[in-house]
């Protein structure tokens, strides 16, 4: 009779408000976990250049009758200070990203303003490695999305290029259209991602091996926004790599084309 064929329908209803109750608590659980451990990464990475600022700090009050150790000292602290200023900004950029919402107002973003500032954030880098950073492809193309955001992923990109390549190589950044897609490659001549590493750099905090860089200073937080950036514009980010022989890295955007743009101003007679 009716009550059977109701408790029919009331118990799939039912169970299936359970399970999306228990999903809910779960993904709130996990997303409460990623939370707690990012936030326990950053104390730690913190504790590191604030604890050398400190060192650095009581070296310079002990050395004072010794001017050359103290002008020691105090460059040591203002390299510590850059680091730390640094991670302080990737955390921020970081946190903005997390959610991967979709971006709330989306703007054409010029690609080539975007490449322009990154390969100028890091031409001093790049100088001092005597390292060429060559840009070609196409010209003139747009995404819709948030210049900051874009302008920060490929700077990321071309600086690990950089930093992760020997003096007197060559990093090149090209662009082109696909599909509807905007890629973005900065392919290095560097030392190269090892196989069994490769799907956890973009991980936070994550870094390969850092005994194996010469010079320390990296977050581990640079391509976790790169990835960050990419979810928020409906894009990806994808990596060929080759241990000591190079890395490819590939930014790829929905592209913007200008007759997708909102309709052209009604034609006002005169
Ligand atoms: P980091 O601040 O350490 O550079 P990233 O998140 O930008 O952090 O990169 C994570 C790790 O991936 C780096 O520590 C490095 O080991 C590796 N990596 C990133 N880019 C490159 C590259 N172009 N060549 C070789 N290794 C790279």
């Amino acid at each position: 009779g009716p009550p059977r064929h109701v408790s029919a329908r009331v118990a799939p209803l039912g169970s299936r408000l359970v399970l999306t109750l228990v999903e809910d608590r779960t993904r709130e659980r996990r997303i409460e976990a990623v939370r707690r451990d990012f936030v326990a990464n950053v104390s730690h990475e913190l504790k590191t250049p604030v604890g050398a600022i400190k060192l650095l700090a009581e070296a310079v009050q002990d050395a004072a009758d010794d001017p050359e150790a103290v002008h020691r000292f105090a460059s040591r602290m203002l390299t510590e200070s850059d680091r730390l200023a640094h991670l302080v900004q990737q955390v921020i950029e970081l946190s903005r990203l997390q959610g991967d919402e979709p971006l709330e107002s989306p703007e054409p973003v010029d690609i080539d303003e975007v490449i322009a500032v990154a390969v100028d954030t890091s031409a001093m880098d790049a100088d001092a490695k005597d390292i060429r950073v060559l840009v070609e492809g196409e010209s003139g193309i747009t995404v819709l999305g948030n210049l900051e955001q874009v302008a920060a992923a490929v700077a990321n990109l071309v600086a690990n290029a950089v930093h992760y390549s020997d003096p007197g190589s060559k990093v090149l950044v090209s662009t082109r259209t696909v599909d509807g897609f905007v890629e973005i490659s900065v392919v290095d001549q560097g030392i190269g991602i090892p196989k069994d590493e490769i799907d956890r750099i973009f991980e936070r905090f994550y870094r390969v091996d850092p005994a194996r860089h010469r010079s320390t200073g990296g977050t581990g937080l640079g391509l976790s926004i790169v990835k960050h950036v990419a979810a928020t514009h409906g894009g990806d980010v994808r990596v060929w790599s080759v241990e000591g022989q190079g890395s490819t890295f590939t930014l790829t955007l929905p592209h913007h084309a200008y007759d997708e743009a909102p309709a052209a101003a009604p034609v006002t007679a005169t």
